[in-house]
């Protein structure tokens, strides 16, 4: 807006606005801020001012005095200098139900990989280094023992992440060489991982057989030429061909890639230890099925079904992998010792499969039965509905405005995984009298902690599958205070 048009009133704010030192001097005097780096307190104290000035220039705003006292400009200042200490990455609670939910950090680590984590990193270890013969050794070998015992797979190696994975595999086996795929399988993961994408730029040739909804062995037998590399397998990870379908399996591939002497390779995407059928769940194809099936390259990230940190696991054949290990462009896709120390530490857990289903919190969260979801949902309708309501003249007035309701809901096991399963889940529903839905989600959102849920018939959701004991007063302190605002 242009200078002339400040009136009288917004004239006497701005003269009123004090400046940068006063601000600070007052916050020394009450020996606010010791702790804090004096360029934050000063970054802060600038955008405080700033803040101010542009809401006396808003006509649309009434601006009224009491906001330019010492004690209210002092009060926005702690706000702001407190969100600037807080790191960017936060823990949040997940209240959406999705157990592996990418956006919100897939996996959470058991304990044993938390420990494991910690001692690592502050200490040295022999990251590369050989105790037994006192010489160089490879960060691969750490786990490839232990991912060789569990899988029944003859050779191992560990990089970044699953799309790390299959380029590295690709760039290896097949450059300028075709690979054939199924046109049903021609999967995009979340948007930056699309199949045909990932094979260009690794340098294969990607050579589409058969339709979306049926592929036949005879599609890949004719597709086969002598500038074949490589038969792929990716699994559907988050969708699902139904209706009149077939697909080849991938023992039949494999039988088909012996007899052509070419090698076979299946990008699992999720990969599970873990026999899901046991679990009154869909089945999953298991990492040991798909070694048992002699696919020579085996993919599978470990973030996602197997409840790890995020790595990019590979398996198979000992030929093949020794030659993705050489790759050069191994050392661009390396794990960091981080991820090797909490790796190792979820692999472990695997040795014994009925105790990883309760000690891995991602295999825990799928499986938990839905007597416990229900009572933490009735647990948390209690503690919202035993709200105190905020004024205190007006006893009669309790929980004013707040509704909360149980009900059923269905969760998700996410990260690409299990796509059509439904798992039954119990919510519990909030509603307050004049407030929306969409305020209270933008409220709990940017809490802190930040509580994501989601929003269903105009009502505020939370999926107490994704939900631990230990936040429900974490949930609602957040609601009790969008409630006394
Ligand atoms: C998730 C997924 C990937 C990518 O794995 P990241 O570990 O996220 O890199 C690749 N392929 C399939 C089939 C997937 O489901």
């Amino acid at each position: 807006m242009l200078k002339n048009e400040i009136n009288e009133k917004q004239r006497k704010h701005l003269k009123l606005l004090p400046g940068v030192d006063h601000i600070l001097e007052k916050a020394k005097a009450n020996s606010l801020f010791n702790d804090i780096p004096k360029s934050v307190v000063i970054k802060s104290v600038r955008s405080v001012i700033a803040k101010l000035r542009e809401s006396i220039l808003d006509n649309n705003k009434n601006f009224s005095d009491p906001d330019l006292t010492d004690a209210s400009i002092l009060s926005d200042l702690e706000k702001l200098v407190q969100e600037d200490m807080r790191p960017n990455l936060k823990r949040v609670i997940n209240a959406t139900g999705v157990v592996v939910h990418t956006n919100l950090g897939r996996s959470l680590l058991t304990d044993t990989a938390l420990e494991n984590i910690a001692e690592i990193a502050g200490g040295y270890s022999n990251l590369e280094f050989d105790l037994l013969n006192g010489r160089r050794g490879s960060r691969y070998s750490l786990v490839e023992d232990i991912l060789c015992e569990i899988s029944g797979a003859e050779s191992a190696m560990v990089v970044n992440n699953n799309a790390g994975a299959v380029f590295l595999s690709l760039n290896t086996v097949a450059p300028q060489k075709e690979v054939i795929v199924s046109r049903g399988e021609l999967v995009e993961i979340g948007g930056s991982f699309r199949i045909p994408d990932v094979m260009e730029k690794s340098g294969a040739i990607l050579k589409e057989v058969g339709t979306t909804n049926r592929t036949h062995l005879k599609d890949y037998e004719n597709a086969i030429s002598e500038n074949t590399g490589l038969l792929l397998k990716v699994h559907t990870s988050n969708y699902s061909v139904v209706g009149f379908t077939a697909a080849v399996s991938l023992e039949q591939m494999v039988e088909l890639g012996n007899k052509q002497r070419l090698p076979v390779m299946e990008d699992l995407g999720s990969g599970t230890f873990i026999d899901f059928s046991k679990y009154n769940m869909t089945k999953e194809p298991t990492i040991q099925e798909s070694v048992a099936s002699g696919a020579d390259i085996i993919t599978f990230s470990g973030d996602k079904l197997l409840g790890g940190p995020q790595a990019g696991i590979i398996i198979g054949s000992k030929i093949i992998i020794d030659r993705i290990k050489q790759n050069p462009l191994a050392r661009a896709l390396r794990i960091d010792k981080l991820t090797l120390a909490a790796l190792e530490s979820t692999l472990r857990l695997y040795r014994e499969p009925e105790k990883a289903v309760k000690a891995i919190p991602t295999l825990y969260m799928l499986t938990i039965p839905l007597s416990d979801i229900k009572d933490r949902a009735e647990k948390l309708a209690k503690l919202l509905s035993d709200i105190e309501e905020p004024d205190f003249n007006k006893p009669s007035l309790k929980k004013p405005g707040l509704s909360v309701s149980i009900s059923n809901i269905s969760s998700r096991a996410g990260g690409g995984a299990l796509p059509l399963l439904d798992l039954p889940s119990k919510a519990v529903r909030i509603s307050i009298a004049g407030i929306s839905a969409n305020s209270i989600e933008k409220s709990m959102r940017r809490n802190d902690p930040p509580i994501i849920g989601r929003i269903e018939e105009d009502l505020f959701v939370l999926d107490l599958r994704t939900i631990h004991n230990e936040e429900l007063t974490l949930i609602v302190s957040a609601i009790t205070q969008i409630i006394k605002k």
